[in-house]
């Protein structure tokens, strides 16, 4: 859609190239324009054969984020570039464009909120050239976290005072990008310290038995610890993934499966279920660890169905963080394509968030592992009586995504979607289904015999 205002600005911008002079370097040519809406942030990356360097400002009254960049030149791509933002993006109104000087193009990004913008670039990387980006964060994010976190607590409150529980739902942690994961570092440190020696509660509540009733002068909270889930389907946005003989994207078949288990969880009485992502945009994988830490997940599983070198490999293999060497050499190489992601995706990594996760991410104790251990092994257990196991042990490596300090967490490979009949086969709901089944029957598993801990503190 073309504002009048854009137009004009476009019309009076070709006014501006041709009273100035055509002898102008060549600056870089753009290769394409992605825009990836996401309820947390929206991305807009700009990918050119070489360097952008932009400068940009945000204003209010209207909301808006105007960004000039050098060394370009307005083209097609930059005049369509507002017909690529969806009405319902929740964080860009329109962008309207022109060429503000010779060399420079402004971008004027009319926003629907106020926003805490990440202008960053990369070098290229995987299939991408140099890419500009903007991250569009909404101004108070805080805000968010805090309405989650009320939505937990109301429905904890409810579940202690016996009334009807509310239909369960999808609690998609919505946390800050820029200051959450230093304050839950802080807010939780001491609870860091000693939730490796907490009593693990009484009741298993993750089969379908009821919560039992206990006096309500005597009730314990701990007994009425429902389970909740952290889901994490791999990759995302600009980060595909691996991709198929057939061109099936990771990025795609394991938010399908990840869905399948996500409804078998919901369907389970005293379970809970948070996504790191519930729609295809990036999400980086400190993030994705600080989305599950701020939600006090019991549990976390991070769904992949990755690529190897040679056709030939095929079955399902889980994965654990290794507090050493990895377990084998398959497993170390897993793990390094499975921490490239953050360079795919693309992070700022000046920022203050990321340089804050490098201090999170090197907590993991090996109480921790060895609790993730514990779950890792039933669930290839039961994975190996639905679909064919790659790996009969489960395999240890550094994987970024694994490292939360307190959370059990594993990270299944689904399948080889670089074999030809494993990519065919994630493209069929069935498999997807049985995938899902194998992960829900291998956590029950584990559930029957090891209650979660009782440690939710962010709902007392
Ligand atoms: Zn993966």
């Amino acid at each position: 859609m073309t504002s009048p205002r854009r137009r004009f600005l476009v019309q009076s911008s070709s006014l501006v190239l041709l009273l100035t002079t055509p002898l102008l370097a060549r600056g870089a040519t753009l290769m394409s324009i992605r825009v990836w809406p996401a309820p947390e942030y929206t991305r807009l990356t700009l990918e050119s054969d070489g360097p952008l360097s932009a400068t940009h400002q945000v204003l209010s009254d209207p909301p808006r984020l105007v960004v000039d960049i050098q060394g370009l030149q307005l083209d097609n791509q930059l005049r369509e570039l507002a017909g690529k933002v969806k009405s319902d993006d929740p964080f860009i109104k329109d962008v309207r464009v022109g060429q503000y000087k010779p060399d420079v193009v402004r971008l004027v990004i009319d926003l629907k909120q106020a926003v805490k913008p990440q202008v960053f670039s990369l070098l290229p990387v995987a299939a991408y050239q140099n890419r500009l980006v903007f991250d569009l964060y909404p101004a108070h994010s805080g805000d968010r976290l805090m309405a989650f976190m009320q939505q937990q607590e109301a429905l904890e409150r409810d579940r202690l005072t016996g009334a009807a529980a509310p239909p369960q739902t999808v609690a998609q942690a919505q946390t800050g990008q820029q200051d959450s994961l230093g304050d839950w570092i802080r807010k939780h440190r001491s609870e860091l310290d000693d939730s490796q020696t907490a009593p693990q509660s009484p009741q298993v509540l993750a089969d379908n038995t009821p919560a039992p009733r206990a006096d309500p002068v005597r009730r314990d909270r701990r007994n009425f610890h429902s389970v909740l889930l952290a889901i994490d389907p791999g990759h995302g946005g600009e980060d595909p993934g691996a991709t198929g003989p057939s061109g099936v994207h990771e990025k795609d078949v394991v938010l399908l499966i990840a869905h399948h288990l996500r409804d078998l969880a919901m369907n389970t009485p005293n379970m809970r279920v948070m996504m790191t992502r519930d729609s295809d945009y990036f999400v980086p994988l400190w993030t994705r660890v600080e989305k599950a830490q701020s939600a006090n997940a019991d549990l976390f599983t991070s769904i992949h169905a990755d690529g190897w070198f040679t056709p030939e490999a095929r079955g399902a293999s889980v994965y654990c963080l290794s507090d050493g060497g990895a377990s084998s050499v398959e497993a170390r190489l897993m793990a390094q394509r499975e921490n490239a992601a953050d360079a795919i995706g693309g992070i700022d990594i000046n920022s203050r968030s990321y340089q804050v996760a490098k201090v999170l991410l090197d907590m993991s104790t090996t109480a921790k592992i060895n609790a993730s251990l514990k779950m890792a092994r039933p669930t290839l257990s039961k994975m190996g009586e639905l679909v064919h196991l790659h790996s009969r042990q489960v395999q240890q490596a550094g994987f970024a995504v694994l490292k939360s300090p307190t959370i059990p967490s594993m990270l299944v490979e689904t399948a080889f979607i670089s074999n030809p009949e494993e990519e065919a086969r994630l493209q069929t709901p069935a498999y997807r289904k049985q995938i899902a089944r194998a992960i829900f029957e291998g956590l029950r598993a584990y559930l029957d015999t090891n209650p979660p801990l009782a440690r939710r503190r962010v709902l007392t």
